[in-house]
C-alpha cells in the first residue's frame, strides 16, 4: 500500500516515509492514570491500535510505545494548580500509588476487552525520573531553560519554532487572558519543566533539588526518546494534546538534542457524547462498563469508533452504538454465509470482490479513511445478498473480510485465537448427528442438537437436498 497521512505539523497530507526503511517507531500519549479512562480516551487509543495493526500487516517492524502519566499532569493542563492524581487521592482518601496501580490494571483490562494489541512498552512517568532530570539539565546548560528557586522553566523565546505545531504566536499567547500571572517566569508563555513542593505527595530528591516532581510535557519527551531515539516517526494524541502538550514536547526535545524530534504528528478528533463534551454534571462520562451493562460488547464500541474517520467529528449516542452493533452483527452473519458459499456458492462476483478490495485499500491509503473502507465491505455484502457469489469469489471475499478484520478488528477472538463457538468440523459433526436423530424420528434429540447449534451462533436451513448452515442469527 502507498500510505498517505495528514501531518498536523505541516497541515498537509504527506506520503508516509519512515526514517528507516521497513521500520516504524511510534509514540502515543497515554492515559493519566488518576481514574479509569472514559470512552473518549479510547477513541484516541483505538486510533493508535489502528496504526499498529496496519503497519503490522504491511510488514513493518514496529516499535510502539504508550506512556502512563502517573504524576505531574495538573488540572486544566496548566502549569500551576493541583496534580490530577493527587486531587483524586485526596478525594478518594487513597494512597496515590494505590490509585496508579488500580487504574493501570483497569486500563490494561479495558485495552484487552477492546481487542487492542499490546504496545511494546508502557512506560510510567515515575519510573523515568533520571531521564527527565537529565533533559532538564541539558536544557539549562544550553541556555533554553532557567531556574528560579527549585523550579525550572523553559524559555519559549529561546526556540524560534515555538508555536509552529499549534499555530500559536508567543506574542498572542502572552497578551491572551488565558495565561495566569506567575511572577517567577521570565515570560508569561514560558512553561514548567520541573517543579518543587515540599507538600507534594509524589516528590523526588534529585540533582535539580529536593521535593521535585516533573512537568507533564517533559515526561513524554523523556519516555519517547528513551524507547524510540532522539528522532522517530510518529507521535499521536487527542486533538487537545496539540497545545500546550505537544508544542512543549517539540521545544524541549529539539533544544535538548539539536535534532528534529518527530516526523509525523497525528491527532484524533474528540469523541463527543450527545452532541457535546462529556461532563460529570450531565452524567455522560461513560466507561466501558456502562456500555457492557446495557448489553453491548466493547467490540461494538470499537466498531463505532473505527468506522468513522479519525479526523472527523464522532458523536456517541446509544442509538449510534446500537447501529454499530447491528452492523457488526450483520458482518458476522455475512462471514457465516460466505463460509457456506465457499462450499456451495452460486453466481459470479469475481469482479465485484476485486473492486471492493481495491476500494478498501485505496480508502485506507488515503489518511486511514476507515469510513470509506468499511463502506466498500458493506457494498460487497449487499452484492452478495442480492446476487450471491461463486465459490471462488466467496473464497476471495472471505480473504478480504479477514484482511479487514486484521486491520480494523471486527470480530472478537477467544484467547487461543479462534473465533468463539464451534469449529467447522464440530458443526458438521453435530449436523450429522441431528440428521441421524431425524432419520430415527428422535425429534427431541434433533431439537436439542438444533438448539445447541443455535446457541453457538449456527443457523440451519433445512432444504430439500439437505441441511445448509452458516454462522449468524
Ligand atoms: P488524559 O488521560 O487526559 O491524559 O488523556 C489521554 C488521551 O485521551 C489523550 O491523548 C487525550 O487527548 C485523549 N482524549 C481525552 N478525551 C478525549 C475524547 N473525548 N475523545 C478523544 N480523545 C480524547
Ligand atoms: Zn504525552
Amino acid at each position: 500500500m502507498e500510505l498517505r497521512f495528514y501531518n498536523s505539523f505541516s497541515r498537509q497530507i504527506e506520503a508516509f516515509a519512515p526514517l528507516e526503511e521497513g521500520r516504524v517507531r511510534m509514540y502515543h500519549c497515554g492515559p493519566t492514570v488518576y481514574k479509569r479512562p472514559h470512552i473518549g480516551n479510547y477513541r484516541a487509543f483505538l486510533f493508535a491500535d489502528l496504526l499498529r495493526r496496519l503497519f503490522d500487516l504491511e510488514g513493518y517492524q514496529v516499535t510502539q510505545v504508550m506512556n502512563l502519566t502517573d504524576v505531574g499532569h495538573l488540572v486544566d493542563d496548566a502549569d500551576d494548580g493541583e496534580d490530577k492524581l493527587l486531587a483524586e487521592a485526596r478525594r478518594a482518601k487513597l494512597d496515590p500509588w494505590k490509585i496508579v496501580e488500580q487504574v493501570s490494571a483497569q486500563f490494561f483490562a479495558d485495552l484487552d476487552a477492546l481487542g487492542v494489541r499490546p504496545a511494546h512498552h508502557y512506560p510510567k512517568a515515575t519510573d523515568h525520573i533520571p531521564e527527565m532530570v537529565r533533559l532538564v539539565e541539558l536544557l539549562v546548560d544550553s541556555g533554553h531553560a532557567y531556574r528560579v528557586g527549585d523550579n525550572y522553566y523553559f524559555d519559549v523565546h529561546a526556540f524560534a519554532a515555538y508555536g509552529r505545531l499549534s499555530g500559536n504566536r508567543i506574542a498572542e499567547l502572552e497578551s491572551g487572558a488565558r495565561l495566569e500571572v506567575n511572577e517567577e517566569k521570565r515570560h508569561p508563555a514560558d512553561f514548567a519543566l520541573w517543579k518543587s513542593d515540599p507538600n507534594h505527595l509524589m516528590k523526588w530528591e534529585t540533582a535539580l533539588g529536593p521535593h521535585g516532581f516533573p512537568g507533564w510535557h517533559i515526561e513524554c519527551s523523556a519516555m519517547s526518546m528513551k524507547y524510540l531515539g532522539d528522532s522517530f516517526d510518529i507521535h499521536t494524541g487527542g486533538e487537545d494534546n496539540v497545545f500546550p502538550h505537544h508544542e512543549c514536547e517539540i521545544a524541549q526535545s529539539e533544544c535538548a538534542t539539536g535534532k528534529p524530534f518527530v516526523r509525523l504528528w497525528m491527532h484524533t478528533k474528540f469523541l463527543q457524547v450527545d452532541g457535546g463534551k462529556m461532563s460529570k454534571s450531565l452524567g455522560n462520562v461513560y466507561t466501558l462498563d456502562d456500555l457492557i451493562e446495557r448489553g453491548f460488547s466493547p467490540w461494538d464500541f470499537r466498531f463505532l469508533v473505527l468506522r468513522g474517520h479519525y479526523r472527523t467529528q464522532l458523536n456517541f449516542t446509544w442509538e449510534a452504538l446500537r447501529g454499530a452493533a447491528e452492523a457488526r452483527r450483520s458482518l458476522l452473519d455475512w462471514r457465516g454465509r460466505l463460509q457456506a458459499a465457499e462450499r456451495n456458492g452460486h453466481g459470479q462476483g469475481q469482479a465485484e470482490v476485486r473492486q471492493a478490495g481495491a476500494a478498501f485499500d485505496r480508502a485506507l491509503e488515503d489518511d486511514l479513511n476507515t469510513s470509506e473502507a468499511v463502506a466498500a465491505i458493506f457494498q460487497l455484502r449487499n452484492h452478495f445478498m442480492h446476487h450471491g457469489l461463486s465459490q471462488q469469489a466467496a473464497v476471495a471475499a472471505m480473504q478480504l473480510l479477514a484482511r479487514a478484520d486484521e486491520i480494523l478488528g471486527l470480530f472478537e477472538m477467544t484467547a487461543d485465537g479462534a473465533a468463539p463457538g464451534l469449529a467447522d468440523a464440530e458443526v458438521e459433526t453435530l449436523i450429522a448427528e441431528r440428521n441421524l436423530a431425524r432419520q430415527e424420528k428422535d425429534w427431541a434429540r434433533a431439537d436439542q442438537l438444533r438448539d445447541q447449534l443455535h446457541a453457538a451462533g449456527i443457523v440451519l436451513e433445512d432444504k430439500f437436498d439437505g441441511v445448509r448452515w452458516h454462522r449468524g442469527e
